[in-house]
């Protein structure tokens, strides 16, 4: 499974492991696997997480949506005819 959206988005406050860079790195899945990548530089890394990092499914949270992100992306992957 894989924590991010396909759609790249910026991580807010990450720096660039390469070419130290700040607030040039996205994160983005591609086929199950998450990765970041950096803008500037070009740098990609593949991603490990814990496996409990999602969430547990028996509870639909909008939190994991930041606010502060730089760029907003809207989740279209939204759970239909489930009651809250
Ligand atoms: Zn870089």
């Amino acid at each position: 499974m894989s924590t991010y959206s396909t759609i790249k988005r910026f991580l807010a406050g990450a720096v660039c492991p390469r070419c130290e860079a700040a607030d040039a790195i996205v994160v983005y899945s591609r086929e199950e696997r998450d990765f970041r990548e950096c803008v500037e530089c070009g740098f990609v890394d593949e991603m490990h997480f814990a496996p409990q990092a999602r969430e547990p499914d028996t509870r639909i949270s909008d939190q994991t949506i930041k606010a502060d992100d730089e760029q907003v992306v809207k989740i279209v992957s939204l759970p239909s005819g489930r009651p809250r």
